[in-house]
């Protein structure tokens, strides 16, 4: 039975709760059973009122300078133990290169934000924000924007996929922000959360109180969110549109951000010849997506826009490099490609390519079968890499997203087709597009822009320095419109402040000098 770490002690939910009654995790390479997880009979109550009386006061406490130096802290223990991480991500299925993904790529974000969290904001425990506006005709009446830390907590609600670099991108912000958090990590992969908690809290780099986690359902603990929390949802739309309309969430106007899943795409614009350079990368960009983590990111490309003309040199240009793709045990020696997350996720994956393929075929890959290396193709969550050719104005393409390693080709008949398919996603956290004719990348952006977090523009003179299609960067928005969720993430310090309290201040220019402590001319004449 998964243990939850609430109140500054590993608790197992032994009052009520039976193996029968929790819910099992099973290995997504062995189909052998990790664990048990479930929240029965945990004190959520007394652990929100424990990161409200005792980790709020502890971080507030502190400036934003000391802030940054505990999330060095906590980014030097959990790199010194992340072999313990890739072991156990093994077990959800991913290879040593997911696993950095989400491993090292969270010790980057925590390491991010300190060195952000130093040069961009004061060594105060709040801010105050652009010079003070003269408000009346003298020099005695000013208003400014004072951020302080919300005496609140952050509950994570997370998605299975990034058990650690999620936890860890909301946690770097929260704790700079001087706001405790709870950690509700997804089911399927909830033991790798838990390793990482465990190794923060055993070397006690955080305040008490500042990181709780709860394995299992968080159901009942929306109701004791109270105004000055914050609700920050990792997930499917199904589940955000919940939480987003929880009666208590509306009720108390608590803060709710959503990272949902969305049908990203990428587009290859009209100048770009099969065969080129720009061509070749876009390619690559495509099969990166497709298998780094199995297909498994909220980012990657499940939409492949093309010119009509170059629809068949795309699917043979990617086939030809899925047909590269190991498949099979994540931990065996030459495999590229692990296994998604359960048995479940494969049947949701079938489910959802059959769905998108009904108005096409199959150019690649066969949903029932797949060959594997030293694995059973049955008991393991195995997938083929999946190469879809759709009616590109069909709807399912569109709508369904294939959490998985697969991705649909869609031939445009000219810009405005393809501005038009894109924004059928209905609003998506990233976009790509491939082309060196910078009159038509600008006039697509326009158009492109307003559905989506993040627009990745590839072309000959930056293709060999991208970071990729992929990657949510500490320096930039992560978070799209619509069924994307309409939330923010990151975005540097910004996202940070967006956590604390923004209060409109009024008042005299010796009132502003005294929160800075500098001394006031006023009170030292009246003395
Ligand atoms: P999910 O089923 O929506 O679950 C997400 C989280 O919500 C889990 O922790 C889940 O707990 C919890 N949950 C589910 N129903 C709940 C309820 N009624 N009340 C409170 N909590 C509830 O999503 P998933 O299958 O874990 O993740 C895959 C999806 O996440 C994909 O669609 C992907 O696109 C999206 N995603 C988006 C981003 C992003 O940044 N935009 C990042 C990663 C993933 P249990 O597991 O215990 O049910």
């Amino acid at each position: 039975m998964l243990q939850s770490y609430l109140q500054d002690t590993w608790i197992t939910p032994t009052a009520t709760a039976t193996e029968a009654s929790a819910a099992e995790v099973h290995d997504a390479v062995t189909g052998d059973l990790v664990c048990h997880v479930s929240s029965e009979g945990l004190d959520l109550a007394g652990a929100f009122t424990h990161a409200r009386r005792v980790g709020g006061p502890a971080l507030r406490a502190l400036t934003f300078h000391q802030r940054a130096d505990l999330l060095d802290a906590m980014a030097a223990v959990v790199r010194a133990r992340r072999e313990e991480l890739y072991v156990l991500s093994a077990r959800a299925g991913a290879t040593l290169n997911d696993a950095r993904y989400d491993v090292d790529g969270g010790i980057r974000v925590l390491r991010d934000y300190a060195a952000r969290a130093r040069a961009e904001l004061p060594d105060t425990p709040f801010l105050v924000e652009g010079p003070a506006e003269r408000l009346a005709r003298g020099e005695d009446f000013l208003g400014v924007h004072l951020c302080t830390p919300s005496p609140g907590l952050m509950l994570q609600v997370n998605a299975f996929n990034f058990a650690v670099w999620a936890p860890l991108e909301k946690l770097a912000q929260a704790v700079v922000a001087g706001m405790p958090s709870v950690v509700k990590p997804a089911t399927p992969t909830a033991y790798l959360t838990a390793q990482l908690v465990r190794i923060a809290t055993e070397a006690g780099v955080l305040p008490p109180g500042a990181l709780q986690m709860v394995v299992g359902s968080v159901r009942p603990a929306l109701d004791l969110l109270e105004e000055q929390d914050v609700l920050s949802f990792t997930g499917s739309a199904a589940t955000a549109a919940k939480l987003r309309t929880h009666p208590n969430v509306v009720a108390r106007s608590v803060r709710f951000n959503a990272e949902a899943d969305s049908v990203n795409a990428i587009v290859l614009a009209p100048d770009v010849q099969p065969g080129s350079p720009l061509f070749d990368a876009f390619i690559r960009e495509v099969v990166t997506e497709m298998t780094v983590k199995a297909g498994q990111k909220c980012t990657a490309i499940r939409r492949v826009l093309v010119p009509r003309e170059h629809e068949s040199a795309a699917h043979e240009a990617i086939s030809a490099e899925l047909a590269g793709v190991t498949i099979g045990n994540p931990t065996a020696e030459g495999v590229r490609m692990g296994a998604v997350v359960s048995l479940a996720q494969r049947d949701d994956v079938r489910r959802a390519v059959r769905r998108i393929a009904e108005s096409g075929r199959f150019v690649h890959g066969d949903p029932d079968k797949v060959r594997v290396i030293d694995a059973d193709a049955e008991r393991g969550a195995f997938l083929d890499t999946l190469l879809i050719s759709a009616d590109p104005d069909a709807a399912a393409p569109h709508e369904v997203e294939p959490f998985g390693p697969a991705a649909a080709v869609l031939a445009y008949r000219d810009t405005a087709h393809a501005t038009d398919l894109l924004a059928r996603g209905r609003g998506s956290l990233v976009a790509s597009v491939v082309g060196d004719d910078l009159a038509w990348t600008t006039a697509f952006v326009q158009k492109a822009a307003p559905w989506h977090g993040r627009l990745h523009l590839l072309d000959s003179t930056n293709m060999a320095q991208t970071t990729g299609h992929g990657s949510p960067l500490a320096a930039l928005r992560h978070g799209g419109p619509g069924r994307a969720g309409g939330g923010s993430e990151m975005a540097g310090t910004r996202g940070v402040v967006d956590l604390m309290q923004r209060t409109a201040i009024q008042a005299s220019p010796r009132w502003l000098a005294s929160l800075h402590g500098e001394p006031s001319p006023a009170a030292s004449d009246s003395a």
